[in-house]
C-alpha cells in the first residue's frame, strides 16, 4: 500500500528519531519554550536558544556560551541542530547562488539566492516534488515525493546565509544577507501548511530571522481555504499564480483551477488583502508563446482584476523551455507588448528578470535531480497531450 504524506514526513524524520534526540530546528518560538518548560527549564532559555541558532547560525552547543554548562550538556544529550546538507552548489557569474540540498530517501530540494542592489533574496522549496501538476513546470512533472519538514524548509535558509556569510566575511549575527525569503521553488506551500507555518513564523521572530511580513512571500497556485487558514495564522505576502485570464484556459494549464475556479481564488485575494502587510496581491504570469501572450490575453487580464476589484500588480515570466515541456518561449516583442498594455491599464507590471541563466537558477521552474516516484512516464505522457491539446487554435474559438 503507498505511504500517505504524513507516513512520508514522518519516515523523513526518523533518522533523528531513532537516536531519539529532536532536531530544534523544527521548532518554532513557542515549541521551543513548551519543549523547555518540559525539560524544566525557564522560558528565557528558549528565546536564548532561537538566538543562537538562527541569529548566531550555531550547530554547536558548546559555542553556546551564555547557556549554563549543565543545559548545555542536557542539550547534547537531547537535541541537536541539523539543517539538510547541500550536495551541490553552483554560482552564476551575476551573483545568483543555487543549492541543491538532500533530503534524504534520494530526495533533492533546491534554494536560489538572488542579489540585488538593495535586497538578497532568497527562494525556498516546501515540498519534495510537487503534486499540483501544472503544465509548464518542470517540478511538477517529477510528481509528488513528500512534504519537507519545518527543519528542512527552514534549514534552506539557515544553511545559504551561513554560507553567504562566510564567503562575504560577515561576522556580525545583526548584519544579514538575505534580507528577503521567497517560497516559490519546489512545491506548493499552503499544501504542507502546518511546517510551513512554524517556518514562517521562526523568519518572522525577532529571536530569530526578525523579517518584516513584507519580506516574507509565500507563492500559491490558489489553493483557496489554505488562503485564508494562512491569512489567519501569518499573513505574509501573497503571490498567486495566476496565468490565465479564464478559467477554460486555466483548467488546462493549473489543474487546481477545476476545484477552485478563478471566482473564488479573486475572493480569497480579497479577503487576504484586509490583513496582508501589502496592499495589493502579486500575480505571477508564466507567459507561453502562443498560449496566453497575446494582447487579447492581457486585455481580458484587465477586465478580470476590474471586475473582481483586487488591488494587484502582475510580474510576467518569459516561459523557460525545459526537457520534456512542448510548450515555447513567448517572442520578447510580446511579452513586452503585453507588459506595455497592463501598465498603461494602470495595472503596475513587471518582466522578471533572467537571473543565473548560466547556472539554470529560475525559481518555480526548477529541474529537478529528485527522484520520481509517482508513474513519471504516465505523467508525461498525459502531460504531453495536454500540451498539444493547448497548442491548437482551436482552443482560442472555444476559450
Ligand atoms: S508551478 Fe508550483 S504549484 Fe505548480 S507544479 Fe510547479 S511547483 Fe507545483
Amino acid at each position: 500500500m503507498p505511504m500517505t504524506d504524513i507516513e512520508k514526513t514522518a519516515e523523513a524524520g526518523a533518522a533523528s528519531e531513532r537516536d531519539e534526540r529532536v532536531n530544534l530546528l523544527d521548532f518554532d518560538g513557542e515549541g521551543l519554550a513548551a519543549w523547555c518548560a518540559e525539560k524544566g527549564e525557564k522560558p528565557f532559555r528558549a528565546r536564548q536558544l532561537t538566538r543562537w541558532i538562527h541569529r548566531h547560525l550555531a550547530a554547536d552547543f558548546d559555542e553556546m556560551t551564555d547557556l549554563a554548562k549543565s543545559f548545555r550538556a542536557k542539550l547534547k544529550a537531547l537535541a541537536v541542530i541539523e539543517p539538510p546538507q547541500p550536495i551541490a552548489e553552483k554560482k552564476s557569474a551575476d551573483g545568483t547562488r543555487k543549492w541543491l540540498f538532500d533530503v534524504g530517501g534520494g530526495n533533492a530540494v533546491e534554494a536560489v539566492f538572488i542579489p540585488e542592489d538593495d535586497r538578497g533574496t532568497l527562494c525556498i522549496s516546501s515540498q519534495a516534488g510537487c503534486a499540483m501538476g501544472c503544465l509548464f513546470c518542470s517540478t511538477g512533472k517529477q510528481g509528488f515525493n513528500r512534504n519537507l519538514r519545518t527543519s528542512e524548509i527552514v534549514g534552506q535558509l539557515w544553511q545559504a546565509e551561513r554560507e553567504l556569510r562566510r564567503d562575504f566575511g560577515v561576522t556580525d549575527p545583526n548584519d544579514r544577507i538575505i534580507s528577503n525569503v521567497v517560497l516559490m521553488g519546489m512545491g506548493e506551500p499552503l499544501q504542507n501548511l502546518d511546517n510551513v507555518l512554524r517556518a514562517l513564523k521562526i523568519f518572522l521572530d525577532d529571536n530569530g530571522y526578525g523579517l518584516s511580513r513584507r519580506r516574507v512571500t509565500v507563492s500559491t497556485s490558489g489553493l483557496v481555504r489554505q488562503i485564508d487558514k494562512l491569512a489567519e495564522a501569518a499573513p505574509v505576502a501573497l503571490a498567486v499564480s495566476l496565468h490565465a485570464a479564464d478559467n477554460a484556459l486555466r483548467d488546462k494549464l493549473m489543474p487546481v483551477n477545476r476545484k477552485h475556479p478563478i471566482e473564488d481564488l479573486m475572493a480569497a485575494c480579497r479577503r487576504y488583502l484586509k490583513v496582508a502587510p501589502r496592499d495589493f496581491i502579486t500575480f505571477e504570469y508564466v507567459m507561453l508563446g502562443g498560449v496566453n501572450d497575446s494582447i487579447e490575453d492581457a486585455d481580458r487580464l484587465v477586465e478580470l482584476v476590474r471586475r473582481e476589484r483586487v488591488p494587484c500588480k502582475f510580474n510576467l515570466i518569459p516561459f523557460n523551455p525545459f526537457p520534456q515541456s512542448d510548450l515555447r518561449k513567448p517572442d520578447r516583442e510580446r511579452v513586452l507588448a503585453f507588459c506595455r498594455r497592463l501598465n498603461a491599464a494602470g495595472i503596475v507590471t513587471t518582466v522578471r528578470k533572467t537571473r543565473g541563466d548560466d547556472i539554470d537558477a529560475a525559481c518555480g521552474q526548477l529541474a529537478g535531480e529528485v527522484r520520481d516516484k509517482t508513474r513519471r512516464a504516465e505523467r508525461l505522457a498525459k502531460q504531453k497531450a495536454e500540451a498539444i491539446m493547448i497548442l491548437q487554435p482551436e482552443r482560442r474559438k472555444k476559450g
